[in-house]
């Protein structure tokens, strides 16, 4: 057995590529897989092509290569996160709610958190991740539209992640003993996969995700970066709170990968003081500041790996090797700019979602789907 270990050293990783496999080969199983941003701009490395190489086209060919019943993508899943998220963050500004909200995407960073700070534990939004709200989707209204029972169906991710595998088993986020995602392999597993298959990754031609969850903005795929997620509910954040079309969508104050960032961007009369931290040495100064009053922030975004999830523990081999990292960010930033929607409120199929399904965001059904709780751990 593969047994890898993870540059946080939060977690080892067991190959999972022979579950899925499994369910590849079981005919009454319905398998879908989910694809997470920072995968695109990496898994070309493992076939040898440029680091920033954005792969996403031929990523898609070999999912269906591996005959994948339905391939989606988590990019709609943060398109979805970044609607709840900022419904929460405006409502604890208008309300008089816990500030400051922390992002709550990177599993590593919530179980750090839930170890290391739990007389904090009201501070982190109670938003799912992508990979947990796309999977919750896929179970019921995927499920329901495909007319297909919940319980046939497979659903795989693909992440740059240990972390997500420990996620998707996380009591938390389990309905009546369920996962939303009963497998997660890494960027390196999926390159084994299609070695083993004998596809060339190189050669594909393009493909596009399937719909019903398939559609994503620019907004979506700067999640895999540091400072992505934040910039990302900016942009809707924005626009709700000021009924003005947001012209310039790139927040270039956000960017950058220097360990801890802060900013301050003004959005109608409010200053919002954004802070951001990547790293779990950097995130624990940051969160031991605000403990002690020394800084004072709206809203935080913590990645626990250097530069966000492009440089997760699951992507291809050259963990600290920052130039490979900041040709995969702008890979990410290319894709972004490459998108012709770039704000998660404008996806389309995120609308049909909201109008079919689940009504609005933080309607009573949307919290149940795609909001979580977290539990005060012993600490380490
Ligand atoms: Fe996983 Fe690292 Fe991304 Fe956190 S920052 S979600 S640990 S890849």
């Amino acid at each position: 057995q593969c047994v890898a270990v993870c540059p946080t050293a939060a977690l080892t990783e067991v190959n999972n590529t022979s579950k899925v496999w499994n369910a590849l080969n079981d005919p009454t199983k319905h398998v879908v897989v989910q694809v997470a941003p920072a995968v695109r701009v990496a898994i070309g490395e493992l076939f040898d092509m440029p680091p920033g190489t954005i792969s996403t086209g031929k990523l898609v060919s070999a999912l269906k290569a591996l005959n994948f019943d339905s391939v989606f993508d988590t990019d709609f899943g943060a398109d979805l996160t970044i609607m709840e998220e900022a419904t929460e963050l405006i409502d604890r500004i208008q309300n008089g709610g816990t500030l400051p909200m922390l992002t709550s995407c990177c599993p590593a960073w919530v179980k750090f958190f839930e170890h290391q700070f739990p007389d904090l534990l009201d501070i982190p939004s109670t938003c799912k991740s992508p990979q947990i709200m796309l999977g919750s989707m896929i179970k019921s209204y995927y499920a329901e539209k495909a007319d297909l029972d919940p319980a046939n169906i497979v659903s795989v991710s693909v992440m740059p992640c240990l972390a997500k595998k420990a996620e998707a088993a996380r009591p938390e986020l389990t309905k009546d003993a369920h996962s939303d995602v009963d497998i997660v392999i890494t960027t390196r597993e999926l390159g084994q996969m299609l070695k083993i298959a004998g596809i060339d990754f190189e050669g594909l031609s393009n493909s596009e995700f399937d719909q019903l969850l398939g559609e994503s903005t620019g907004a979506s795929v700067i999640f895999g970066t540091t400072g992505g997620v934040i910039e990302a509910a900016v942009r809707t954040a924005y626009e709700w709170l000021t009924h003005e079309t947001l012209e310039k969508v790139e927040f270039k104050q956000l960017r950058g990968m220097e360990g801890i960032r802060s900013a301050t961007v003004k959005v109608g009369d409010m200053n919002l003081r954004i802070g951001i931290a990547h790293g779990l040495g950097n995130a624990r100064k940051l969160l031991n500041d605000i403990r002690d009053g020394v800084s004072k922030f709206d809203v935080i975004e913590i990645m626990a790996c250097p530069g966000g999830c492009i440089g997760g523990g699951g992507q291809p081999y050259h963990h600290g090797d920052m130039e490979i990292i900041k040709l995969r960010q702008q890979a990410i930033y290319q894709e972004d700019h490459n998108k012709k929607l770039r704000k998660s409120h404008e996806n389309p199929y995120i609308l049909k979602l909201y109008k079919d399904y689940l009504g609005k965001p933080n309607s009573e059904k949307a919290h149940k789907l795609l909001h979580t709780h977290y539990t005060p751990k012993e600490r380490i």
